[in-house]
């Protein structure tokens, strides 16, 4: 089965509309500046449920999804739109829950106001990881020799992913200014601080983890 033919199978307006909602958010911010750090550490302390795209494009065995992100482009908005929907189908809306490495262009990101709106579920923030894409460069090197991710060790794939951001992703930053959404975060700090940024600015309150 083709893999867009197997995420077409998923239909999220079938979902009864919960009551209430957790906390929903979206991390943004150029490759290598700790959206995926920052998502675990909100997973583990603050009981948030994680979906990263880029996790999950990963895993896939498919050969054009490999290709894409060999060569540092973005998935299809289509195709992308159908990975969120399943993933996010998993989840229970009623827990916070935090979306990594979607939405990436101003498409995506109509889409999930929309599937959100569907399900009468709202984004609550957007946190933005600001970062001088030499020091995001830097510690991209030091991860392709740490976890040794594909994607992070070929200069031309890390440069397009940059271009990529900088022309697609990067207007999200306004998209979510005007909607008054988004918490813009210095990225240079360390990975504790950063956390406590984003705690102080979302009032999150720590998980007990006894409960
Ligand atoms: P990083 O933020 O470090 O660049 P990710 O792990 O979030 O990396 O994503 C890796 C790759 O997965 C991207 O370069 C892209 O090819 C693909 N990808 C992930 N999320 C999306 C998305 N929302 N839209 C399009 N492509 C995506």
């Amino acid at each position: 089965m083709s893999v867009i033919k197997k995420f077409e199978q998923f239909n999220l307006e079938e979902r009864v509309l919960p009551d209430s909602q957790g906390e929903i958010v979206v991390v943004l911010g150029p490759p290598g500046s700790g959206k995926g750090t920052l998502s675990k550490q909100l997973k583990s302390d603050y009981n948030f449920e994680h979906i990263s795209t880029g996790d999950v494009i990963r895993k896939s065995e498919d050969e054009d999804l490999k290709k894409i992100i060999a060569r540092g482009d973005l998935v299809p908005d289509d195709l992308m739109l159908k990975i969120l929907k399943k993933e996010f189908k998993k989840l229970d809306p009623t827990k916070n829950i935090i979306l990594d490495g979607f939405p990436r262009t101003i498409k995506q990101a109509n889409e999930l106001d929309s599937m959100l709106g569907k399900m009468g579920l709202g984004l609550s923030h957007a946190l933005f990881l600001k970062l001088p894409y030499d020091v995001a460069k830097e510690r991209i090197k030091r991860r392709a020799e740490i976890e040794g991710r594909k994607d992070d060790a070929d200069i031309n794939t890390i440069n397009k992913r940059f271009k990529e951001y900088e022309e697609k992703t990067f207007p999200l930053v306004d998209f979510y200014a005007k909607s008054r959404k988004l918490i813009k975060i210095d990225a240079e700090m360390g990975k504790d601080e950063i956390l406590q940024k984003v705690v102080e600015r979302m009032k999150l309150k720590k998980a007990n983890k006894n409960l």
